[in-house]
């Protein structure tokens, strides 16, 4: 098939072993790309480990004539981290593309949810996101060349019922890869988040009978393009679910500005607060943070100048 390539590129994909990661570790590895398939193995909750998964996609990559290496840290802990990104370092001798894809679920209600279940998932997709950002950002920007992808869900966008641990990690990755898109900036590297979704294991439960075609491969072409070269974006979020690719984004309305604020006034003015009729967009690079900031003191001083026009008569 012809498609972008990834010759003389180095990726490494965490959690490549099974569902998604095993269809980004395929895809990229057939368009040329040197992979290091990570995955400890086991259980959909991450209690045991099973190092054949890893090396299934190996010997899967290998066979079609690709180059692939097994690595089966757990990316759940800061050496975990840093022995995948060595991997790729000491094996092929540096890293183009780190997706993070790596997870485990472990379902409970808010009320009922333990510390250990909470730890354990933020432990794989959130912390496990910065042990392998981490020792692979500073190699990157030395090499004036990077892609990150970061994994998070619907999940962690819009929340679901007994996920809280979930929902926190998904929804902590958009932060690290937004600040990660801003550093990286200057030195090459791009940093995006996907949210995927596909029939895998993790829809272990689910009626998924009544569901449109939503295999992983629908999903990894996108993840591709983020990881490829041409990638033209960064500190973006793609949505990719049964074939509909689409960027969802943080808006935020005008909003409204008073020079002083009673609790009553911010009742009385909460249709105007929430006026979605022309909304604000402020992209992460190249300077989200500070564009936010000069908006709002923008309001602020249009209207203190405004009054002084006005003889400091201030018009509603
Ligand atoms: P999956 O269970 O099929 O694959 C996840 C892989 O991660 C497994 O092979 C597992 O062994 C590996 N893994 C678990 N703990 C690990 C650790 N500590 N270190 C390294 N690898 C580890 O699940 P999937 O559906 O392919 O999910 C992949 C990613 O996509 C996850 O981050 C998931 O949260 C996310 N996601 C999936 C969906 C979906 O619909 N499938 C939706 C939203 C987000």
């Amino acid at each position: 098939m012809s498609d972008l390539r990834f010759d003389d590129r180095v990726a490494v994909v965490t959690g490549g072993g099974r569902g998604l990661g095993r269809a980004y570790a395929l895809l990229l590895a057939g368009q040329g790309a040197k992979v290091v398939v990570n995955d400890p193995g086991g259980s959909l909750t991450g209690d045991s480990d099973d190092a054949s998964p890893a090396d299934d996609v190996v010997r899967e990559i290998t066979a079609a004539g690709g180059e692939a290496v097994a690595n089966t840290d757990s990316v759940a802990t800061p050496e975990g981290g840093k022995a995948i990104i060595a991997t790729a370092l000491e094996r092929y001798g540096r890293i183009d593309v780190l997706v993070h894809n790596a997870g485990i679920v472990r379902r409970a209600s808010l009320k009922e949810m333990t510390y250990d279940d909470f730890e354990a998932v933020v432990d794989v997709h959130l912390r496990g996101a910065f042990h392998v950002v981490r020792p692979a950002f500073p190699a990157m920007c030395d090499a004036g060349y990077g892609r990150i992808v970061l994994t998070s869900s619907i999940g962690g966008l819009y929340g679901n019922h007994e996920v809280a641990n979930y929902a926190v990690a998904k929804a902590g990755v958009i932060g690290l890869s937004n600040v990660a898109a801003m550093e990286g900036a200057a030195h090459g590297v791009k940093s995006n988040v996907i949210v995927p979704a596909a029939v895998t294991r993790m829809a272990q439960g689910i009626d998924t009978s009544a569901y449109p075609p939503m295999g992983p491969e629908l999903v990894a072409p996108v993840v591709g393009w983020l990881g490829h070269e041409s990638c033209s974006i960064t500190g973006e979020i793609l949505v990719a679910l049964a074939g509909r690719v689409a960027r969802a984004v943080v808006t935020e309305t005008p909003g409204v500005y008073r020079p002083s604020w009673s609790i009553s006034d911010v009742g009385e003015h909460m249709s105007a607060i929430r006026d979605m009729s022309e909304t604000v967009v402020f992209p992460v690079v190249p300077d989200g943070h500070g564009e936010h900031i000069r908006y709002s003191f923008g309001m602020a001083r249009q209207t203190a100048d405004a009054t002084r026009e006005t003889g400091g008569v201030l018009h509603a």
